[in-house]
């Protein structure tokens, strides 16, 4: 999607700092952090939330979440958290498909 901001850092249009790439999956570190290691992992394919996931994109979803759990272990993640905001109300900011992978703090239950 030419006009979104993640199709743009998958392709390296908007430089970022990048975690691990793949065919289908780009990983990179938040630019605003909000734990001490907080990266993103995106399909590269533009897919707007968790909300258009379907039989036909369900694979790469899988596959994002094999990429995080090798690349937590390959940081020496031992507890972390996955998050996915769905829409605004939630937190979504940037309509292309992300889950954040946040570290090296103490979080609470339930999230804000
Ligand atoms: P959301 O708010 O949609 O759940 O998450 C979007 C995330 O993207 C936010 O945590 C925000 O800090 C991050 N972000 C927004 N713009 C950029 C950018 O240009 N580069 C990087 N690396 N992260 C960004
Ligand atoms: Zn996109």
């Amino acid at each position: 999607m030419s006009d979104c901001l993640f199709c743009k850092i998958a392709a390296g249009e908007i430089p970022s700092k990048k975690v691990y790439e793949d065919e289908c999956c780009y990983a990179f570190y938040d630019i605003a952090p909000q734990a001490p290691t907080h990266f993103l992992v995106i399909p590269k394919a533009h897919i707007p939330s968790v909300s258009a996931v379907d039989e036909g994109n369900e694979a790469v979803v899988g596959h994002i979440f094999a990429v995080i759990a090798k690349l937590a272990k390959e940081l020496g993640l031992e507890s972390y958290r996955v998050v996915s905001n769905i829409g605004e109300q939630a937190g979504q900011s940037v309509f292309h498909l992300h889950f954040h992978v946040l570290s090296g703090r103490d979080m609470t239950w339930p999230p804000g």
